[in-house]
């Protein structure tokens, strides 16, 4: 057992009363099971990993669990039962790359309100975000089930601005080591591994995190290969950035070119600059062979990528990033701030209008590449990098889908990316990733079919979250409740906008 499914059933003892002693429930079981079920009626349940359609189900929910499902089911006297005639439900789905902003009554609603019951948190940059984990792991804090990463640990010197980030920066093994062991310490579920790590940090890195049971996401350091990374045991690759760079037939020139990248410290906007022009040369001496061989390579490891299009679409296209005046409402003054700031010092500074044409090109590359990815069939899980300038927390998560799709993925493996894929790579498919008997009760219901057309996973009627119903009113009210929260001061625990990569 990994060591983030034994944390899930450490923290959610709770719930395993529901299933206590591993038993195995029948229809018959459920129906005269647990009190409080609620039974979801006439609805057409969607297997994400078949791609099936179930007309006329019943689902019942007992506790936090899925206690039954199947053909018009009797529903149990006393169950609370809700008609979802015409409805569809899928399972709860998972942000896998983002950066919460705002407070504790502002990212974990607008998750739960968009359906997203997992994020992934890439960063752990704020002790709170641990804090949230852990409330809402204990039922004191309404939010989506989140795995936390450590601090991110970059090498030295780091790309990161101090006055935005204060990142662990690592220039040799021993403080490798001892990064590591601190972010055990500090309640981190896993070691977030950044750009400028040196190899010999980097393979530190992951020898200690192995020895303490810690699981290693991030970027692809610079220096390294995605198929060293990838050989080492990184269990996942964000982004498009390194990973665009391996497929080049004229590898060895690459590795040279980006051998000679300089930055001084927390000049990201400089690293990104360095970056673009071997980027384009990559794509541009783009190699199906080397392609198959990395791909396969990544298959074969099991390693995720996850390509972040929501976060590409932005920095690509700097210039055509605009908030959403729909959704507005539920960013507060100063996170807008924040994305207006880093766009202009991280993302549009200095760039001239020839490197700004290129990015429109390589943004359409990278869709083209995501394509590839999906056919070699790598893993992949669907990420935002929500605080990227202007996502809003949640919302983004149906942009990514999307975007996904336009790039060439099927809905179904759209969809897969953030439900049954999530599931697998955190450990959990026995608790997430399906409507079936057994399973955690993380569902969303909704009013039209998304395997016809993705964009209905914005069609949100109800979300169930470990079996507690967020009705329509109830959403609504959890938006309104953001939409003012937003408007009052920042407080202490508040964690700034400011973006990750
Ligand atoms: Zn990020």
């Amino acid at each position: 057992m990994n060591s983030s499914r034994r944390q899930f059933l450490a923290r959610t003892a709770a719930g395993a009363a529901v299933i206590a002693g591993g038993t195995t429930f029948t229809t018959s079981q459920a129906v005269a099971g647990p009190k409080h079920v609620t039974a979801l009626t006439n609805v057409t349940v969607i297997d994400v990993a078949t791609g099936r359609r179930d007309r006329n189900q019943t689902v019942l929910i007992g506790g936090d669990r899925i206690i039954g499902v199947g053909r018009h089911l009797p529903v149990p006297r006393g169950a609370v039962e809700l008609d979802f005639t015409g409805k569809f439900v899928i399972p709860g789905l998972a942000d896998m790359h983002v950066h919460s902003i705002g407070d504790e009554r502002v990212s974990p609603p607008l998750y739960l309100a968009n359906g997203v019951t997992t994020v992934r948190e890439m960063a752990g940059t704020n002790p709170a975000l641990y804090d949230w984990r852990d409330r809402i792991e204990n039922g004191t804090l309404l939010g989506p089930r989140m795995v936390v990463a450590s601090n991110i640990i970059d090498g030295d010197p780091t790309l990161w601005d101090p006055n935005l980030i204060q990142v662990i920066v690592v220039g040799d093994e021993p403080s490798a080591r001892a990064a590591v062991r601190r972010v055990k310490a500090e309640g981190a579920d896993f070691v977030k591994v950044y750009s400028r790590l040196s190899p010999p940090s980097y393979a530190a890195i992951l020898d200690e995190a192995r020895k303490t049971g810690l699981t290693v996401h991030g970027h692809g350091p610079d220096q390294l290969t995605s198929q060293q990374v990838s050989n080492a045991g990184q269990r996942s690759i964000e982004h498009i950035h390194s990973l665009g760079l391996a497929v080049s037939t004229w590898e060895v020139e690459v590795r040279r070119m980006i051998a000679d990248i300089t930055v001084k410290p927390g000049d990201y906007n400089s690293w990104f600059r360095q970056l673009h022009p071997i980027e384009w040369f990559a794509a541009n001496t783009f190699s199906r062979a080397r392609a198959a061989d990395v791909f396969g390579t990544l298959r074969r490891n099991r390693t995720r990528v996850t390509p972040t299009l929501t976060m590409h679409s932005v920095l690509d296209r700097p210039d055509y990033a605009t908030l959403d005046p729909a959704l507005a409402k539920y960013l507060s003054a100063d996170a807008v701030f924040t994305y207006d700031y880093a766009l202009e010092t991280l993302y549009k500074a200095n760039r001239p209008a020839e490197e700004i044409a290129r990015q429109h090109e390589m943004w359409a590359w990278r869709q083209r590449f995501v394509r590839e990815l999906f056919a070699y069939d790598v893993p992949i899980l669907a990420g935002t990098d929500t605080g990227t300038p202007y996502s809003v927390p949640g919302f983004a998560l149906h942009d990514e889908l999307e975007l996904l799709v336009g790039a060439g993925a099927t809905t179904r493996q759209a969809l897969y990316a953030a439900t049954v894929e999530p599931a697998r790579f955190l450990g959990l498919r026995d608790d997430l990733g399906s409507v079936e008997p057994r399973k955690v009760a993380d569902l969303v219901v909704l009013d039209a079919d998304p395997l016809q057309d993705i964009r209905n996973t914005r069609r949100i009627h109800t979300v169930i979250t470990r079996g507690r119903v967020i009705s329509p009113t109830a959403r609504q009210r959890l938006l309104a409740d953001v939409e003012a929260a937003v408007k009052e001061p920042p407080t202490a625990a508040t964690i700034p906008a400011g973006g990750c990569c």
